[in-house]
């Protein structure tokens, strides 16, 4: 399987080149060349989740790695988690919530980063090289990044916290970590400005060693989709019982949403993909009115979505959308955030057979918190309770619903402070964060001092 990018610059990549570079060189994404189609049946009857994840990896993987190299990856890759296969499942009714923030971070994203990890770490080995790992967070990517990488010697994490509304379990998360290769840089300035700073780095590259690798960890990699695909394939081996699933997706850049219309390309039975967004709707806009263009970020009581544009979506829109015309993608997305994106009637209208959406302001959310805590005693997180409203709704004996659980509650405590809600349990992740010393290193939204400060380091 090879790899080129969306905009049609990059072509014949092969897996280890595009886990690496992250983003294509025409500022493109990029996409397998084909949709490898899995045997549905099969995956029915296997008996745990990392089985399921060595019928789906091997795919991506073969024109780097021996099919027992990556085996063997992925029987290693995921680690720390408290759930005995790895993602937990809760059944209401016609809603089946399925829990993937049982990993070391406690959210979902522990899936992707832990195995694009991995393979990073593989890489390196077998080039005898070293890595930094630069990345901006809002919320719940960079602690996840940080758990991933520590652990490989060959690589340096630099994560860009800035200030704002992540909440503070989230901050120690990454400012308590006592490794000699994690760094945890607290900037003076929003999210874009760390945003801009990554992407000077990866522009300017005059902090790195010769040789040295600058990955990327942001959503657009294809290693973490390829890490979230195996968990819808997991939910249909628990779930395939049921008539009509149908998946409802928390989402701020797609990426989420991306790896289950992935994994319906190559074969899963999906009825409705369900995304849904917070107050930040660019994507409800979308699929409810055509109209993609980027606006002001808000603040939510599930900042790990509050984000202006979702940079899987050039995915679907290439894929689904555009039917892989790499031009006609170029055009709109070179032009894009200075021109909206609007696609033309007949072709927006595609998304009718796979897609609806809704965006949940903040008092639908803790309503809806509030309900399902008081109805059925199960907690919510927030992000999650954003896509527990379109189940609500919808679900039914016909048809079932399957809402991805993004994060642990326990990562928010304001939430059900102000709710009267008490959190009885922490996960082990979680404990002890506020009696360690939080390790941040300050910064002016300023290049240079930065970049000095990774090289001194380095
Ligand atoms: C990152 C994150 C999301 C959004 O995921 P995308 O793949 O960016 O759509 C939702 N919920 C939580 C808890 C997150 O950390």
């Amino acid at each position: 399987m090879l790899f080129h990018s969306t905009r049609g610059g990059d072509k014949d990549k092969d897996f280890a080149s595009i886990l690496m570079q992250g983003l294509a060189e025409d500022g493109g994404l990029f996409m397998p060349d084909h949709w490898p189609q899995i045997d549905i049946e099969k995956i029915k009857g296997l008996p745990s989740f990392i089985e399921v994840a060595k019928e789906i990896v091997p795919h991506f993987t073969s024109s780097s790695f021996t099919h027992e190299e990556t085996i063997s990856i992925v029987e290693n890759a995921w680690h720390d988690f408290e759930h005995k296969d790895l993602v937990g499942i809760k059944t209401i009714e016609n809603i089946s919530v399925l829990e993937l923030f049982h990993g070391p971070t406690a959210a979902f994203k522990d899936f992707g980063l832990q195995l694009a990890a991995a393979f990073f770490n593989q890489v390196l080995e077998q080039e005898d090289k070293t890595a930094i790992v630069l990345g901006a967070t809002s919320g719940d990517t960079g602690s996840a990044a940080i758990d991933a990488c520590r652990s490989y010697s060959r690589i340096k994490s630099f994560i860009m916290l800035p200030n704002g509304n992540m909440s503070e379990v989230q901050r120690r998360q990454m400012s308590t970590i006592a490794a000699d290769n994690v760094f945890a840089l607290r900037i003076n300035g929003t999210f874009d400005d760390c945003q801009d700073l990554v992407k000077q780095a990866f522009i300017q590259r005059d902090f790195l060693q010769s040789d040295q690798y600058l990955l990327a960890v942001n959503s657009i990699n294809w290693t973490r989709i390829v890490g979230q695909i195996c968990y819808y394939f997991y939910a249909y081996n628990q779930l395939a019982a049921h008539q009509n699933l149908n998946f409802s997706i928390p989402t701020g850049n797609f990426g989420n949403v991306f790896a289950c219309y992935s994994a319906f390309k190559m074969g899963l039975p999906i009825n409705i993909i369900s995304v849904a967004v917070n107050d930040n709707d660019i994507l409800h806009r979308f699929f409810g009115s055509n109209d993609y263009s980027k606006k002001q970020v808000h603040e939510t009581i599930s900042p790990s979505m509050d984000i202006s544009v979702a940079s899987n979506f050039e995915r679907l829109v290439y894929d689904f959308f555009l039917d892989r015309n790499t031009s006609k993608c170029a055009e709109l997305f070179n032009n894009f955030p200075s021109q909206g994106i609007e696609l033309d009637e007949t072709t927006w209208s595609k998304k009718n057979k796979l897609f609806n959406s809704s965006s949940v302001n903040d008092a639908a959310t803790q309503e809806i918190i509030q309900s399902i805590f008081q109805h059925h005693h199960y907690l919510l997180d927030p992000h999650t309770a954003v896509a527990m409203q379109e189940a609500m709704v919808s679900a039914s004996d016909k048809n079932h619903f399957v809402v991805l659980a993004t994060a642990h509650p326990a990562k928010f405590p304001d939430v059900y402070k102000k709710l009267g809600i008490d959190l009885t349990q922490t996960p082990t992740a979680l404990r002890g964060l506020f009696e360690k010393t939080e390790q941040l290193h300050h910064f002016d939204s300023n290049y240079d001092q930065i970049t000095s400060f990774i090289s001194s380091h380095n």
